[in-house]
């Protein structure tokens, strides 16, 4: 799960880790009070969106005047904004971050992330900030530095240090460097964190140490055990049917093809979408519907696929082992009945009571196929979809 900047700068307070004066806005007004109480001689606007790369695309600009600061408001909010990061839709802008402007001597890069191969939390830190790690990870490796922590012992002073020294920095900068370092490790317990971002890390004309921008992802299986961590979740930032899905316990996943596909298992799903592919089409999506599925699942899961309109045909591929073929056969019969499919489906049903399942199927009268071969199954639908 993501969360905003403004959120992740609360939590950064909360943790010690120093962070720019500033608030969240809604309305071009309120932004201009807030940068009128923050008194400084700069502001910059930032568009709270799940997505970095915001600088380069316009969503972070520096006013000079309390009028520029309600002025980018404007321009900002309600629209959407479109970096690397978001798609070509990109991400709605209904939130803004208002902070006071620092003048900016360095940017560093700091961030801290489970590393599955060394099965170790890891800080990753370079002297090269504010531009794209990946990028600097490319064409300067040498500039990244990585530290793993040890699980038993925790983060070492010693540890900080060697950061600080790398990023030459000095004197009291060394103790606010192990502090930052300290909080975002404690945090990162806490919440279940899975990343923890600062790009950059900014020290000041005046040798001061801020974490500029702020991004925390939560591992999602975690989340239900922190109520204050899912309460920052702003799902007008995701996927829609994304969301839906995940309210039914479906699985699912928006691809660009047209060939809608229910399939129950993860496995099954996945070589359901590469022989689809195989047969010449392109899967709209990826879809577990689970392994003991039921009518009002198998329902829900219509409808997110008819939902999408590039959807030109369904593939359902259902093995019946935890469940009897007949029984989802009468399940799908019932969503087709609620739903009002208008593209043909292919249903291939293997496994128990198969027969019965698909004599149901063909007697109903709707626009199904019952395929009794899954890779006919796929032709099938490949040129139905390519038909309409
Ligand atoms: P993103 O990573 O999405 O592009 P950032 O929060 O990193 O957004 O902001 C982009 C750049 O804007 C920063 O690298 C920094 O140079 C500048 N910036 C952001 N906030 C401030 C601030 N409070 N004062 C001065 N410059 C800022
Ligand atoms: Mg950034």
């Amino acid at each position: 799960m993501n969360i905003h900047e403004y959120q992740a700068k609360q939590l950064f307070r909360n943790y010690g880790i120093p962070v720019p004066d500033g608030q969240q806005a809604i309305t071009p007004e309120s932004a201009g009070q807030i940068a009128r109480q923050l008194d400084g001689d700069g502001w910059v606007v930032k568009a709270q969106v799940h997505a970095g790369g915001r600088g380069k695309a316009g969503g972070v600009k520096l006013a000079k005047s309390l009028a520029e600061v309600a002025e980018f408001s404007r321009q900002m909010l309600g629209t959407r904004l479109i970096t690397h990061q978001t798609g070509e839709e990109g991400l709605p802008v209904n939130t803004l971050l208002i902070e006071k402007t620092y003048p900016i001597k360095r940017e560093f890069y700091l961030s801290l992330l489970v590393d599955r191969g060394s099965e170790r939390i890891i800080f990753i830190a370079s002297a090269a900030g504010g531009m794209d790690i990946e990028t600097v990870a490319k064409e300067s490796p040498e500039q990244i530095l990585s530290l793993q922590v040890s699980p038993a012992a925790g983060l070492q002073a010693y540890q900080c240090r060697k950061i600080a020294y790398a990023l030459t920095l000095k004197g009291q900068q060394i103790k606010a460097l192990e502090k930052i370092m300290q909080g975002m490790y404690q945090l990162f317990l806490a919440k279940d964190a899975s990343q923890i971002e600062i790009n950059p890390l900014v020290e000041t004309q005046t040798g001061d140490l801020f974490a500029l921008d702020a991004k925390i992802n939560f591992d999602d299986n975690a989340v239900a055990a922190h109520p204050d961590i899912l309460a920052m979740k702003d799902a007008g930032q995701e996927d829609e049917k994304e969301n839906k899905a995940q309210q039914y316990g479906l699985n699912y996943i928006t691809l660009e093809g047209n060939i809608g596909c229910m399939v129950n298992g993860a496995g099954l799903a996945m070589a359901t979408m590469d022989l689809v592919k195989l047969k010449g089409g392109m899967p709209a999506n990826f879809l577990d519907v689970g392994g003991g599925t039921s009518i009002e699942k198998v329902s829900e899961a219509f409808k997110l696929i008819l939902s999408d309109h590039s959807v030109k045909a369904v593939l359902v591929n259902i093995f019946g082992g935890i469940v009897k073929c007949d029984i989802i056969a009468e399940g799908i019969l019932a969503a087709v009945q609620e739903v009002h499919v208008n593209v043909p489906v292919v249903v291939r049903l293997e496994g128990t009571n198969a027969e019965q399942g698909r004599a149901l199927l063909s007697n109903s009268g709707f626009n199904l196929f019952a395929a009794d071969d899954l890779a006919h199954a796929a032709e099938q639908v490949v040129a139905l979809a390519e038909a309409a």
